[in-house]
C-alpha cells in the first residue's frame, strides 16, 4: 500500500543548493478542492514519487489538474495548463487534464447506428457530438479510492454512466487508474463494462507545455510521431475515412520536428483545424500493442516526455481555439498555441466508419486500454 503523506507532514530535505527545490514526501495525498455549484464536495489528489515528481487530480471529471516534473537543473515546474480555482473547471474548462468519454473526438452529425438501431446523440459542436456530449465524463463527479499497486502510486477513479446518458445506449460502468511510478511515468489505465452493446472511445485530455504552464507558445517543442499516415477532415473536423500518408506534408512528424515549423503552412487541413487538430494513425507492431507513439523535448528546459499507448491513434491538438480569456493557476493567460493535446485514441467518428478500429463494446466483454507518460531530461 502506498504511504500517505498529508502536506503538514511533508518532509522538506534540506539539501540546500544540492536541490533546487524541497521535495515532498513520496505518498498519496488527499484534501478538499471546493465544492461544485450544487453543493458536491470535490477532492484534490497529489501523487509524489521517490524522485519529487508529483501528479495532481480532482475527482471532478477526473481532471490532472497538475505534472510536476523536473527541468535538466531539477527544478520542478508543472507541465500541464489547468486552473486554481474549481469554479473554473465548472464554468469554461476546454477539457484541460479531462477523462473524455464515452466517445473522446467528433461522431457525425451526433447519430450512429448499431445493431439495426439509429441511435440519436446530443449535438454540442455544430451538427456533431463532441468528446460525449453536453455533459461528458469530464463534467462528471468520479468516486476515488486508492488502490495497492506494485508499479507505484495508484488511484482508481470510478463513473457509472447510465443508459442513454447523452444519448448513448447501455449502462457504462469506467474505471480510470492513475499510477505514478518512480521511474517518472505516469500511466493512465482505462477499463468498461456494459449491458448494452454501445460504442466507447476514452481519452485524457491534458494540454502539455514542457516549459512550464504559462510559459508562452509551444511552437519550440520538437515532437516525433510513430505515425506514417493521418485521418485528413472535413470542414467540421470529420475524418473524410481515407488514411492519409504524412511524407511530403506538414503532418510528417516521423523525425522529430519543431511543432511551429510548419504551423503557418496554407495546407487545406490546416487551415480547417486552425493548426493541428489531426488523428494519427500509429505505426504498431500488432493492433492493440503497448508501443511508443510520440516523443516531445522541450530544448530550454530539457524536459522530454514519451507517450506509450494500446490505442491505434492519437490525435495532436496544438490548443488551436485558446484565445487569451482564460486565466492559468500562475497568472497568466493562454493564447493560441499556449499548449498542445496529444490524446490517445480510437479515430474519430469510428461508429459510422466501418473501416476503421472498431470502437463497439458488447456486454460480457471488458473494454481495456492503456497509455503511459514517461518523463526525463536531456541531460542530468
Ligand atoms: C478536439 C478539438 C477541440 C479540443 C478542445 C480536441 O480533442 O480535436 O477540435 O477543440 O479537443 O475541445
Amino acid at each position: 500500500m502506498p504511504s500517505i503523506a498529508p502536506y503538514s507532514v511533508a518532509i522538506l530535505l534540506g539539501l540546500g543548493s544540492m536541490l533546487p527545490l524541497a521535495a515532498a514526501a513520496k505518498g498519496i495525498d488527499k484534501e478538499p478542492f471546493g465544492q461544485l455549484a450544487d453543493g458536491t464536495a470535490i477532492d484534490r489528489y497529489r501523487l509524489t514519487n521517490a524522485n519529487g515528481m508529483e501528479v495532481e487530480f480532482i475527482t471532478y471529471g477526473g481532471t490532472v489538474t497538475a505534472i510536476r516534473t523536473p527541468d535538466r537543473n531539477g527544478k520542478l515546474a508543472n507541465v500541464v495548463l489547468g486552473f486554481a480555482k474549481l469554479e473554473d473547471y465548472e464554468a469554461k474548462n476546454p477539457y484541460f487534464g479531462s477523462i473524455v468519454g464515452r466517445y473522446a473526438n467528433r461522431i457525425a452529425n451526433a447519430r450512429f447506428d448499431l445493431e439495426g438501431v439509429t441511435y440519436q446523440l446530443v449535438a454540442n459542436n455544430g451538427p456533431n457530438a463532441l468528446h460525449g456530449g453536453e455533459v461528458g465524463f469530464d463534467k462528471r463527479v468520479w468516486t476515488a479510492k486508492e488502490t495497492a499497486s506494485p508499479d507505484g502510486l495508484a488511484v482508481v477513479l470510478s463513473y457509472r454512466s447510465l443508459d442513454g446518458e447523452e444519448g448513448y445506449p447501455g449502462n457504462l460502468d469506467v474505471q480510470v487508474t492513475y499510477t505514478l511510478t518512480d521511474a517518472d511515468e505516469f500511466r493512465i489505465d482505462y477499463q468498461a463494462t456494459t449491458d448494452k452493446p454501445t460504442v466507447v472511445n476514452l481519452t485524457s485530455h491534458s494540454y502539455f507545455n514542457l516549459a512550464g504552464e504559462g510559459s508562452g507558445s509551444i511552437e519550440g517543442h520538437e515532437l516525433m510521431l510513430n505515425a506514417s499516415a493521418y485521418t485528413p477532415v472535413d470542414a467540421t473536423l470529420i475524418p473524410t475515412g481515407t488514411l492519409d500518408k504524412v511524407a511530403g506534408t506538414p503532418f510528417d512528424f516521423t523525425q522529430p520536428t519543431l511543432l511551429g515549423a510548419r504551423l503557418r503552412d496554407g495546407h487545406e487541413q490546416l487551415v480547417r483545424g486552425q493548426g493541428y487538430d489531426h488523428n494519427f494513425v500509429l505505426d504498431k507492431p500488432a493492433p492493440g500493442a503497448m508501443s511508443l507513439a510520440a516523443r516531445v523535448h522541450e530544448p530550454t528546459s530539457g524536459r522530454m516526455m514519451e507517450i506509450y499507448t494500446t490505442e491505434p491513434g492519437i490525435q495532436l491538438y496544438t490548443g488551436n481555439f485558446l484565445d487569451g480569456t482564460l486565466l492559468g493557476p500562475a497568472g497568466k493567460t493562454y493564447r493560441q498555441g499556449d499548449g498542445f493535446c496529444l490524446e490517445t485514441q480510437h479515430f474519430p467518428d469510428s461508429p459510422n466508419k466501418p473501416s476503421f478500429p472498431s470502437t463497439l463494446l458488447k456486454p460480457g466483454e471488458t473494454f481495456r486500454s492503456t497509455t503511459m507518460h514517461r518523463f526525463s531530461v536531456d541531460k542530468t
